[in-house]
């Protein structure tokens, strides 16, 4: 995904986007109606999913009905739902279309040029595709450092102990190896918990 679109999708999360009713709140008298379809207020989730423009660009982007129909408050209930769904790549497609849908917007309120739904589609298809596209056939400007990791024997008459823990919400898994001088193991265990824990 490319790199502002990511920072997008923070923002979308965060709801940090200027929507009329955001500017309402620092505005006084600011008018909260979508200046799109006249909707009482245009909200975050508003502007981005229940307007009847924005519908019409998440269909042409193929998104499950029940995703686009779905009754939110929050736009970041509505992303964990979709993000529940989608793979990677269909969810940096979803972003890169949605970022689009945000920008067609603004260019409505600015200069008054209303984008039909599929031209938008296009372009968000264009440009995920360029986008990977660039990132198979170029070679990186500046090479990433290969970093070389490799297990180190202990010292003599020293045993190591090498432990790794694994977390998720509700459950943690480990495992311990100890090695001798020579690497060989002389003892392990592994053991899963159901628990939810800090990684500290
Ligand atoms: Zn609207």
């Amino acid at each position: 995904m490319l790199p502002k679109i990511k920072v997008f999708s923070w923002r979308v999360g965060h709801e940090i986007l200027h929507t009329y009713k955001k500017i309402s709140l620092c505005q006084q008298n600011f008018v909260v109606k979508c200046p799109r379809c006249e909707a009482k207020e245009e909200t975050f989730i508003h502007a981005l999913k229940d307007c009847p423009s924005a519908r019409a660009i998440l269909t042409f982007g193929g998104l499950d009905n029940q995703l686009i129909k779905g009754n939110y408050s929050w736009c970041i209930d509505w992303l964990e739902d979709i993000l529940r769904v989608m793979d990677l790549k269909a969810a940096a497609d979803f972003f890169t279309l949605l970022w689009n849908y945000w920008n067609s917007r603004n260019n409505f309120i600015f200069n008054g040029k209303e984008d039909d739904a599929r031209g938008v589609w296009e372009r968000a298809k264009n440009l995920s595709r360029d986008f990977r596209i660039h990132n198979l056939v170029y070679m990186l400007v500046i090479p990433a450092a290969s970093i070389h990791k490799t297990w180190i024997k202990s010292l003599k008459g020293f045993i190591k102990i090498n432990f790794v823990a694994a977390l998720s919400n509700t459950m943690m898994g480990f495992g311990v190896i100890a090695r001798d001088e020579d690497g060989f193991a002389i003892s392990g265990s592994s053991g899963y918990k159901d628990c939810s824990l800090q990684a500290e």
